[in-house]
């Protein structure tokens, strides 16, 4: 007798459907999962779609890209491209491989291009990472190592950030496989940082690292987020019952972690030191922070508190350098990212024209510097002087200004002396909408109308004060003139509105008529 036949994925979800329905009703389902893999090999829950991923770029073509947003950093650079390059490259590699044969690609050994970036605040890590996984189109999850070891749950915070990967993939498992994953503050979890001495935590984040870095599969769905399960449900519905892959494998993930290293610079320093007692090697003491970087060891990293495993994982070391007054004017003269393209967009939503002079932009680089944290500084400072203009120029009748040494040295003075130009231009813009109203209304209904200069002003304050439409305002205003005025057409008479018409456009009107016809207003005209 044969053996009762194994359901197929579709039959068994909709078994259990049924199951799920009867106990809790609704439309609910639960995922199945298939996993299928030559003996021996890891289970890669994923079918590589033959062109999916092909990387054709020389680290050339990566440094002239990042040339356009990063200004400086030129050795940075260039052995992130290398990095990048020989990652992605690895990745073909072992596409075409796979194709061939799954055990031999899992068989082939590869030390993966991981990167630790050193260097200070706001210097472009992150920028150079971004822009690398946005050329190169794959996704990019970024996280501080000091937010793992805030709570008790390592493993799975850390697995979340591969689970960010597929966030940013929408949800394309094979995509996100291919992903960068940036960790800052990676210094913050070497011993070293600890002054107690005792760090179980940072060594806890370093091993859940070390583990993401090796190759492991990670479950789509967090085992914790009992929605997040029932989302996968859901979802495994909605797709028509097409098993769906369950987990990320992290083999072909590039890790870039980063950190300021402050301390390290001690330990570099000590050793080198030491080194010279028998080898005359140039004075330590002339090297700058990006000089001493670059000769740290990996014995160096050690001793500041990092898993030789985990240091062992990281073969690529990148020193990003400090940015000076003149490179911060670069940034925002020369970067495609330049956050003053982003003024300029700001102001142009509302109809206003921003120019920035040389001279400004050099005292914003001058500001920033002075705030220690790099290019970020220049955010700072530029909102710090233009969130006022921000506030009041839109609507103010100002349609163009130039940042200039003078508006940077005195912000408040240079708003308000540019308010007050911009609402005289506002108030001959309004005028002359005003005036072309009373000759129209001239022309069409044969009766002269003209404001008298006060109406005018007070027009303008009515129009400002309720933000309206100067036309609007007038045609709402005297809306009843075009009947009451019937008698006096061809009169040849001028009814010259005064600001009591504004106030009070009828009344004014029936006491000109009063006025004007001794004493017998029309029996239509409005009281
Ligand atoms: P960090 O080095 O701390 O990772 P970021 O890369 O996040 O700093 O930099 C913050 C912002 O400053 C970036 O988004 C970018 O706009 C700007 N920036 C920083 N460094 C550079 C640089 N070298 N060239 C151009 N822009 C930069």
């Amino acid at each position: 007798m044969s053996e009762p036949k194994f359901p197929t994925p579709e039959e068994l979800q909709q078994k259990i459907s049924e199951f799920m329905k009867t106990q809790f009703g609704g439309n609910v389902s639960v995922s199945t999962h298939v996993a299928t893999e030559p003996d021996g090999a890891p289970t890669y829950d994923f079918e590589m779609d033959d062109d999916f991923f092909e990387f054709d770029y020389l680290p050339r073509d990566i440094k002239a890209y990042l040339d356009r947003f990063v200004i400086k950093q030129d050795e940075a650079k260039k052995v992130l491209s290398i990095a990048v390059c020989d990652h992605y490259n690895n990745v073909n590699y072992m596409h075409r491989l796979k194709k061939e044969s799954a055990q031999k690609a899992y068989e082939t050994e590869y030390a993966k291009q991981n990167v630790i970036l050193i260097g200070p605040t706001g210097v472009g890590k992150t920028y150079l990472i971004k822009h690398i996984a946005d050329l190169i189109g794959v996704p990019f999850a970024k996280a501080d190592a000091t937010k793992f070891s805030e709570t008790g749950y390592v493993g799975g915070d850390v697995d979340d950030l591969v689970r960010e990967l597929l966030r940013q993939a929408d949800g394309d498992i094979a995509i996100a496989q291919y992903g960068i994953i940036y960790i800052d503050e990676i210094d913050k979890i070497a011993a070293m940082q600890n002054p107690t001495g005792r760090d179980v935590s940072g060594r806890g984040v370093q091993t859940a690292l070390l583990k993401l870095m090796e190759e492991t599969d990670v479950p789509v769905r967090n085992p914790m987020d009992l929605q997040g399960q029932l989302q996968a449900a859901l979802e495994f519905q909605k797709s028509g019952g097409r098993p769906q892959p369950q987990t990320i494998n992290t083999r072909h993930i590039l890790f870039i972690v980063s950190g300021a290293f402050d301390k390290l610079k001690g330990v570099i320093l000590q050793r080198v030191k030491q080194s010279r007692i028998g080898f005359a090697a140039e004075p330590a003491g002339s090297l700058d922070d990006a000089g001493l970087f670059r000769r740290a060891t990996t014995r160096d990293f050690i001793d500041f508190g990092f898993e030789p495993e985990f240091i062992g994982r990281l073969p690529v070391r990148v020193v990003c350098e400090e940015l000076n007054v003149a490179d911060l004017f670069e940034i925002m003269k020369r970067s495609e990212g330049s956050i003053i393209r982003q003024y300029e967009r700001a102001f142009q939503a509302y109809g206003i024209e921003v120019a920035f002079e040389d001279e400004a932009l050099r005292r914003i680089a001058q500001l920033a510097a002075e705030e220690k944290t790099g290019a970020r500084g220049l955010l700072t400072v530029c909102e710090r002087i233009l969130r006022q203009f921000k506030y009041e120029l839109p609507g103010s009748g100002v349609t163009r200004f130039n940042v200039d040494a003078d508006l940077i040295e005195q912000p408040d003075a240079t708003l308000q002396k540019l308010l007050a130009l911009g609402h005289a231009e506002k108030t001959k813009a309004h005028a002359a909408v005003a005036r072309d109203f009373a000759r129209q209304f001239t022309e069409k209904h044969d009766v002269r109308i003209k404001f008298s200069d006060d109406a005018i002003a007070r027009l303008v304050a009515v129009a400002d004060s309720e933000n309206v439409e100067m036309l609007d305002l007038c045609e709402r205003l005297f809306k009843d003139y075009e009947f009451g005025l019937k008698l006096a057409r061809g009169s040849g008479k001028t009814l010259i509105l005064t600001a009591d018409a504004i106030d009070s456009p009828d009344k004014f009107l029936s006491d000109w008529l009063v006025k004007t016809f001794r004493g017998t207003p029309p029996e239509d005209t409005p009281a």
